[in-house]
């Protein structure tokens, strides 16, 4: 089976991990953990960064940041991982979901179409017209790695006086190559941004994630807040409620491993994405996503859009698992499942269509020329 994603594991993480176990640094404490986000802060070329347990916990905590209360609503995409919306609702807010346009990620247009005829700008801040709440924030994700417009949403988030979350979870790596923010890394741009280090990720350390922010300042609050709010180290005084988020240093080890070869994982994925674009013919009914062309995308996924009317997506998923190619839908969209029906959702049109027509094929690091040749020449007969 060729399968659909694998972590890479052949650089220095048995050697940095032996070596936390041997100092017996194994939980929170120890050097990795400020190791590892010291050399996310040299490659981010930023001024802070908290190593948190998981990508979910970083959206978490950044939403708290934010002021996300249980009267507030968060603006956030459909088309996305469960894992960007559900921290709205671990602070007893609530959803407003939208659409994806053509590149998957959220529409700015919609997004700017109901922040001008659905909001009221008051006193004391954003109001959604419908449900009289306050509108704290919009959460924006990087799809697969592919910077959205975040130029574009940061102005517009302010204008409104909301914050912007990026969810760069997917995106580690991604960065402008033109425009306002040309060097800036997809994360870095927004009120805060969260990476995530699961096992599925561009680096992994079996998992993790890392929350940042515009001001650096803010994020001493993330820390403590991460560290169960501890107020007093000896009588353990607390006076927020806080949560266990703290990275350990066994994940920080291996993430420094990652981290050091990270720009070869991106090479390699886009050498690999090029080899696939150049192998799949126009007349086959199938194509790839492109990527934004103002950023050097990580290519962390593929997307191939099944444009042929006589397969559906689920057609082509099993004849691929069939010649023993792992293949995946994109997700369920989000305001659809069950717990979020009830929620306002403006405008959605767009991504039904992409969720019906798009899987997600191989991208490995180590996928090699041979087994993409094989994939496509599977899709060209089917
Ligand atoms: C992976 C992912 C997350 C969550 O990260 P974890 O580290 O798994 O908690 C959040 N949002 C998106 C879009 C993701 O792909």
């Amino acid at each position: 089976m060729i399968p659909l994603s694998v972590p890479h594991l052949k650089g220095n993480e048995i050697k940095y991990v032996t070596e936390a176990l041997q100092n017996g640094w194994v939980s929170t404490a120890g050097g990795y953990v400020t190791k590892f986000e010291k050399d996310m802060m040299a490659y981010l070329n930023i001024e802070g960064a908290v190593a948190c347990q998981s990508g979910t916990a970083a959206l978490h905590l950044a939403l708290r940041l934010s002021r996300v209360t249980e009267q507030d609503e968060v603006i956030v995409p459909t088309l996305t991982f469960i894992a960007a919306v559900n921290p709205v609702r671990y602070l007893g807010a609530q959803p407003i979901f939208m659409d994806c346009d053509e590149t998957l990620n959220i529409d700015c247009d919609k997004v700017e179409a109901f922040l001008k005829d659905h909001c009221k700008v008051t006193q004391k801040g954003l109001v959604n017209k419908l449900t009289k709440r306050f509108i704290k924030a919009v959460v924006v994700v990087h799809v697969f790695g592919n910077m959205a417009d975040v130029e574009r949403l940061y102005d517009l988030t302010q204008k409104y006086g909301i914050k912007l979350i990026e969810d760069a979870t997917e995106a580690l790596g991604t960065h402008y190559t033109e425009g306002r923010y040309t060097g800036r890394y997809a994360g870095t741009i927004g009120d805060f941004g969260a990476y995530s280090f699961n096992g599925n990720k561009i680096i992994t350390t079996g998992g993790g994630g890392m929350l940042v922010a515009r001001e650096p300042r803010l994020l001493d609050e993330g820390k403590y807040l991460s560290a169960q709010a501890k107020d007093d180290q000896l009588y353990y005084i607390h006076n927020q409620i806080g949560y266990n988020y703290r990275m350990t240093n066994l994940q920080a080890a291996l993430g420094v491993a990652q981290l050091e070869v990270l720009e070869n994982f991106i090479v390699a994925k886009i050498k690999n994405y090029h080899f696939y674009e150049g192998q799949i013919k126009k007349s086959s009914g199938f194509k790839l996503l492109r990527y934004n062309p103002k950023a050097r995308n990580n290519h962390w996924f593929y997307a191939l859009y099944i444009q042929k009317e006589t397969l559906t997506r689920d057609v082509v998923l099993e004849k691929l698992k069939e010649k023993q190619v792992e293949t995946r839908p994109i997700w369920q969209l989000i305001h659809t499942q069950k717990m979020y029906v009830k929620n306002q959702a403006y405008c959605i049109e767009k991504a039904p269509q992409y969720v019906k027509h798009i899987l997600n094929i191989p991208c490995s690091v180590n996928l090699t020329i041979e087994e993409i040749a094989y994939i496509t020449g599977v899709l060209e007969q089917l």
